[in-house]
Parts: C-alpha cells; structure tokens; sequence
C-alpha cells in the first residue's frame, strides 16, 4: 500500500493515480492523514477492497504535501552508516546517537528551501513512520509497529549543529523546510526486503551518497526496539535513520549548498524528493 497526501487530503496511490481515502471510504475513514494513522488496519481493509476504477485523480507531484505532516516525535540517528561514522572520525557507536527534528522543519517532496546564513548540508535518508502505539516493542517483532517507509532529507545546518561542547545537534537541523519527505509512505510489505534498498542522494545531477539500507548499524527494527525501550512510539511519529557517507562537511574540500543547487534524494521502491535551494531575503534590523 502507499499512502500520499494530494492537495492536503490523504490518497492512496496505485500507479500515477489517487483514489481519495475520505470519499473511497463513504467518509468512514478521515482526510486528515494524522487521524488516519490511528486507524492504520482498517485503511488496510479498505485499500485491499478497492477497484482500479476507485483511483480516479491523476497525480500532479508538485501537488503532494508532507505524507506525515504533524508527527507528536521525531526522532533521527546519527552515524547509522559505518563510512559515515568514519568519514566523520569516529568508530562505529554501541548505542544509537539519537536527537530531534522539531516538527516545523517538516516538508513535502517538492520545495524550495531558503538557505540560512551559515553552512547548509544534505543528508539523504531512510525514513520509517510509526504506525501503532508501541511501548517496548521487541526486535523480532518491531516491524509490525511500522505504518511504512519514506524518503527524507536530514538538512542541516553545520555551524549551529556543531558549535558547542558537547555539539548539540536538533536546532541546526530544524531550519523551516529542513525536514523534506515523501512522495509517499510504503508499507513494509510492497518491499521484497525491507532492510535492504538502495538510496542515493544527488546534487545538480551528480551521485553525492550511494548505499544500501542494510548498511545500517542500527536497522529499523532495532531502531523502533531501543526507542521503544524508552519512548512510547505515538502513530506518526518519525524516525530518520541515518545516512550514508557522502556529506559535505566531508569532503575535501568541503561543499555545501548555495542558492541554485537542486538535491534529488531516491530511495528504492518508494520514489524520489526534489529541493531547490535559494538564498534568504536579508532582513535589516528595525
Ligand atoms: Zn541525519
């Protein structure tokens, strides 16, 4: 199943069409994709029943919001990746490095972000979207407590991210439109392995970040155990996974973003988000 969100109504997806869940369903179900994730086994009920005929919207992409626009948590992990984790001079963690994106960084697939005084850098990234309430989930059975996966960008701001001592890490990745995601959320099932799909992050066209999601440290379900062990997971709530090497603070000389770029983020099997990025309006103090 694949789940969107269309000129801000909750779709389901088949092909490049989208049926409506709040008219598919004769209003049983809302459009609202919040309260639709509380009600995730009985949007499975109605998807399976569907005919062709009921995907009757033709999908404009430049339509499609946030699939999960207002999660109560977000989680994201650092160095998940081990070239990453070397990349940026460290040795693989023991635990999960985790911090937060503040929901306001949240965008859709296709935005225009405006670039913050400092240094702007890409993160491709993995994205799995709770889909029940789940309070120390086990591994094995971890899976279950996820709606689906989607891609992300885990921009950041290096500067602010990386400042003080100890570096704090959720401010300089909360910019608005910092959080892009989308086009849509996959449940695990569509996946022939859910752990093992390719991402690729690219800047005006050129391959940047390159993997495979089971390059992972952490996988998704020992990243929804080990939350879990503490947090209760709310349905929404995100979980950035981590990206793989290939950031720009890296790289020698190092590279960031500047007004003009495009950054296309693809993950396997889900489809791929698009940022543009321009510089921000100066403000001069009243
Ligand atoms: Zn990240």
């Amino acid at each position: 199943m694949r789940l969107a969100v269309l000129y801000g109504h909750a779709v389901l997806i088949r092909g490049d069409r989208a049926a409506g869940v709040r008219v598919a369903s004769n209003g049983r179900l809302p459009a609202d994709p919040m309260a639709l994730l509380e009600q995730w086994d009985r949007l499975r009920v109605l998807e399976a029943s569907l005919p062709d005929e009921a995907y009757d919207i033709e999908v404009d992409p430049d339509a499609l919001g946030a699939p999960v626009p207002r999660p109560r948590q977000v989680f994201a992990v650092a160095l998940n990746y081990p070239p990453h984790a070397a990349e940026a001079g460290f040795t693989p963690p023991e635990e999960p490095l985790v911090f937060t994106k503040f929901p306001t960084c949240l965008a859709g697939p296709r935005t225009t972000v405006e670039l913050p005084e400092g240094k702007v850098d890409w993160e491709a990234e993995l994205v799995a979207v709770i889909g029940r309430h789940t309070h120390r989930a086990s591994e094995e059975r971890a899976w279950e407590a996820v709606a689906g996966l989607t891609v992300g960008q885990d921009l950041s701001e290096r500067v602010s991210q990386l400042q003080g001592k100890p570096a704090q890490f959720s401010l300089g990745k909360s910019f608005p439109g910092f959080g892009p995601t989308g086009p849509v959320v996959v449940t695990p099932d569509e996946f022939d392995d859910p752990d093992d799909l390719e991402i690729t992050g690219l800047l005006n066209g050129e391959v940047v970040q390159h993997d495979r999601t089971k390059s992972m440290i952490f996988p998704v379900p020992e990243l929804v155990a080990r939350l879990s062990a503490v947090v209760p997971l709310l349905p929404g709530d995100l979980v950035f996974a981590g990206t793989p090497a290939g950031v720009g603070n890296r790289m020698n000389p190092p590279r960031y973003l500047t007004p003009g770029d495009e950054l296309v983020t693809r993950i396997e099997g889900i489809g791929e988000i698009r940022q543009h990025f321009t510089a921000v309006p100066r403000r001069d103090a009243p």
